[in-house]
């Protein structure tokens, strides 16, 4: 696996790759086997695998949530390069935002409930920086985690009103045996709010907005919202908080349980 930090690094190394289809796998890092689970499929169906490490700063709207993001690159780096990465672009952030950067992708409609609702500007961060990356890295195929289902309708509605020359794959939610799905943020948990955080999944199989909120708050969790998003698929989608940490998670409307 090569490591570039910079995106004419980068450019350079992929142009003599452009001959089988590419992979993109966007990640922020603290690599778990949800991250792993998107790095299969990429390795699987891609002749060159590229993902990216990066926490970007314009999906945050807390800094302090910024700043305690989990940062691992090493244990990272190791990890894709096990699972079969061939490029891994780790960008500073003055490299994706160079002084002056004034360009910005709204989702308007998609963006602005449920996430968008409670973290003004999140999606607007999160299409720039995933915009940028496909025109960086072109590629065929990029894979995202159906864990974050508005991401992945935002970044479909993205693809399909630019009309991008790529293909998203969802991934479905990978979940630890109790249940809990997958996340960076689940590290932040103490053991006595890692079992209460348990009520989220326990809640969401209900597949019932109203009586998942009342699970939840029985169970002494903060809810920021419990909707139902007319996905594809529909889901069940909530944010709470336990404790100090915001944990997300959905279950699909349709098929069988994540
Ligand atoms: P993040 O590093 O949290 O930005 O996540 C990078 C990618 O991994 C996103 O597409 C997420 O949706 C995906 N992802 C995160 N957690 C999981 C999980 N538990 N199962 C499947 N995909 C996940």
């Amino acid at each position: 696996m090569r490591t570039c930090r910079t995106i004419a690094e980068l450019r350079a190394a992929l142009e003599s790759r452009r001959g089988g289809a590419i992979g993109l796998v966007p990640t922020m890092g603290a690599l778990h086997d949800g991250h792993r689970a998107l790095l299969r499929a990429a390795r699987d169906e891609c002749e060159f695998v590229v993902m990216s490490l990066f926490v970007n700063p314009a999906q945050f709207s807390a800094p302090a949530d910024l700043n305690g993001y989990p940062r691992e690159e090493e244990h990272d780096l190791a990890l894709a390069a096990d699972a079969g990465v061939d490029f891994a672009f780790v960008p500073t952030a003055e490299e994706m935002y160079p002084p002056g950067f004034q360009t910005w992708v709204d989702v308007t409609e998609l963006g602005a409930g449920l996430e968008g609702a409670f973290r003004p500007g999140h999606f607007r961060g999160v299409a720039t920086v995933c915009l940028k990356l496909f025109a960086i890295v072109r590629p065929d195929l990029v894979y995202f985690g159906q864990k974050d289902a508005q991401q992945v309708e935002v970044l479909r509605q993205m693809i399909h009103d630019l009309a991008l020359d790529l293909e998203l794959r969802a991934i479905p939610t990978v979940r630890d045996t109790d249940g809990l799905a997958l996340s960076s943020r689940n590290a932040r948990l103490t053991a006595e709010e890692r079992q209460r955080a348990l009520a989220l999944p326990r809640a969401l199989a209900t597949r019932d907005a109203a009586a998942a909120r009342e699970a939840l708050e029985a169970a002494g969790i903060a809810v920021e919202y419990v909707e139902t998003a007319p996905f594809d698929p529909p889901v069940l989608a909530a944010a709470v908080r336990v404790g100090s940490t915001r944990l997300i998670d959905n279950f699909p409307l349709e098929g069988d349980a994540p």
